[in-house]
């Protein structure tokens, strides 16, 4: 089963120098009280799996990619034989996680049924279950491991909204990176002020990014 809950048709933004479509995925096994996907992490599935292969079909040669978001796509293990299908009509496949659902996430990459992975870094150990209400950072840790020690294009990013997350917060991760080798870009992702899960009122003020530890960080929506 996957619970497929919307497609976005075309996107040029979501997958890094690829035209895609989004498959948004229903259910999430995170709470993060500035999740703007509030419909989606508590909806169910909406569309079937052959409707979206029979859409991608006529997308052969117009589209590269396809990106699964959410929610988050790894709650469903149908994923894999769901990305072989994709993959088999030419597509990359770029996958959005949180990164807790490792097993999945390894399958899809020792398959190679997964081209590029953004993996949000939601908050330093300490401050993970406050975050998420999810107590696995071990396995987020985990997928990250798997991440960096892979040969597979993937990107770090963390959502800021500095009621939750803080400099000596965002440090913290920073600090975590550079111990385990991460050689890419950070990119932090300000919160955008809109309806959210919790209700979030907006910041009060904005990250300082000048009390960042010097690192290759890219800021977005900032
Ligand atoms: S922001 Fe958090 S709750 Fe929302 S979809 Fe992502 S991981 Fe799930």
């Amino acid at each position: 089963m996957l619970g497929i809950y919307a497609i976005q048709k075309f996107s040029s933004l979501d997958f890094p120098n690829r035209l895609s479509c989004i498959l948004w995925f229903s259910g999430c096994n995170m709470r993060c009280p500035y999740c703007y996907n509030k419909d989606i992490v508590f909806g169910k599935k909406q569309i079937e799996e052959d409707e979206v292969i029979e859409f991608l079909k006529t997308r052969v040669g117009l589209l590269d990619g396809v990106v699964f978001t959410g929610g988050e796509a790894t709650l469903y293990k149908d994923i894999v034989p769901f990305a072989k299908k994709i993959k088999n009509l030419g597509f990359e496949i770029k996958l959005d996680t949180n990164g807790i659902n490792f097993e999945v996430i390894k399958e899809l990459i020792d398959k190679k049924l997964v081209d590029y992975i953004a993996l949000d870094f939601k908050a330093p150990k300490n401050k993970f279950y406050e975050i998420t209400k999810n107590k696995n950072y071990e396995k987020f840790e985990k997928t990250l491991d798997l991440l960096i020690n892979s040969n597979i294009k993937f990107e770090v990013r963390t959502t800021i909204h500095t009621d939750l997350l803080d400099e000596e917060d965002v440090n913290e991760i920073i600090k975590v990176l550079k111990y385990k080798k991460y050689k890419g870009i950070y990119y932090l992702q300000n919160f955008f002020d809109v309806e959210t899960l919790d209700n979030l009122p907006p910041q009060k003020r904005k990250l300082d990014t000048s009390k960042l530890i010097n690192f290759p960080i890219e800021l977005r929506n900032f």
